[in-house]
């Protein structure tokens, strides 16, 4: 074994769909034969096995001719699971019956935080006729001040699932704490990690080991590189529907709430086959600015956009300044479908 390999996986192993245990166990059991550790990821569609030792030794052997396995491939990166070099085409992940990623394009909108059912109602109703595919909405607000409204919790979940069945459209939702979880799973479409949780590890893991799709926002100091490790987090516990939102960074620039950092996209879509959506919302941090880095957004070859609608932005609890009305949410998806149209994507 050398010291230089040691601690880094330098192979993963693609098992395909119709791989049973015993194919499995046969990989691992070579693995550890030739002195490598294997790392097991059950997805829901295949399993993947991370080979972790000596790179020399490790490729040396045949694996593709192993019974079970569709290809063998090498990794250079510190991500792996989400990286181009393990999968080339793009990944499609479903939320409720929307497909997004890989030509799929998803146009997200509701209020910042569920604040009564009126509220969320109004949005709900707006922007589902409007052409949003997916609703927002938060019962856990993580906050800067701690006095600040927290969000009303189980009941704004409840909210958001009769919204839900009333407009049609599956819904994401923020969870903060690991041990809401499951609370949040059993209520949301899709699950959304915050900017100050991305490097919650924690958290990650307990996301990859539940079978729902993760929406994971950018950490406002993370490079790409920590960001795709984050992701990694979650798709090595099993959890590969994952989709990457990038929603600006700290830079020394105050005149935005922080500076959208629009090349992150086509970075990503190089680096990974995860697909990846933009917040203008929580990166602008002015409604004034929404529509053009929307434009943007959708220009920039993005698999979608999500941005804060509120009924009545000068009385919401959270992010007021960056909501935008249900009529300008109208307006700006009929310039979203003309780009879309440019861009050769599918609303
Ligand atoms: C949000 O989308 O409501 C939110 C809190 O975003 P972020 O974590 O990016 O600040
Ligand atoms: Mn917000």
């Amino acid at each position: 074994m050398t010291s230089k390999s040691r601690g880094d996986e330098s192979l993963i192993i693609v098992m395909n769909s119709d791989a049973d245990a015993a194919d499995v166990a046969h990989v691992v059991e070579r693995l550890h034969d030739i002195g490598a550790e294997a790392h097991i990821s059950e997805g829901r569609y295949r399993t993947v096995i991370g080979a972790l030792g000596d790179r020399e030794v490790i490729q040396q052997l045949p694996w593709e001719a192993f019974p079970g396995v569709e290809r063998a491939v090498p990794v250079l990166k510190p991500f792996k699971f989400v990286s181009r070099d393990f999968q080339q085409e793009d990944s499609i992940v479903a939320v409720g019956n929307v497909p997004v990623g890989g030509g799929h394009f998803v146009p997200i909108a509701g209020p910042c935080a569920v604040e009564s059912r009126e509220q969320l109602f109004a949005a709900a109703e707006a922007v589902a006729k409007a052409g949003a595919t997916i609703l927002r909405g938060d019962a856990f607000k993580p906050r800067t001040s701690p006095y600040s409204f927290q969000g009303l919790e189980e009941k704004g979940l409840e909210l958001l699932a009769e919204a839900r069945d009333e407009f049609g459209l599956p819904f994401v939702a923020e969870v903060v704490d690991p041990r809401d979880v499951d609370l949040v799973a059993s209520y949301a479409d899709l699950i959304r990690v915050g900017t100050r949780n991305m490097a919650n590890f924690t958290l990650l893991s307990e996301l990859g080991r539940q079978n729902k799709p993760v929406l994971l926002k950018r950490g406002f100091t993370a490079t790409i590189e920590e960001w795709l490790n984050a992701a990694e987090y979650i798709y090595k516990e099993g959890n590969h529907d994952i989709i990457m939102c990038e929603r600006g960074i700290r830079t020394f620039e105050t005149a935005t709430r922080n500076t959208l950092d629009i090349s992150a996209v086509p970075v990503i879509k190089g680096l990974s086959h995860l697909p990846i959506i933009v917040d203008p919302s929580h990166s602008g941090g002015r409604k004034e600015l929404v529509a053009p880095l929307t434009r943007i957004a959708v220009a920039s070859g993005a698999d979608g956009f999500m941005v804060d609608v509120h009924p009545a932005p000068e009385t919401a609890l959270v992010d007021g300044a960056q909501a935008i009305l249900p009529s300008e949410f109208t307006e700006l998806m009929g310039e979203v479908r003309a780009l879309a149209g440019v861009m050769g994507v599918e609303l």
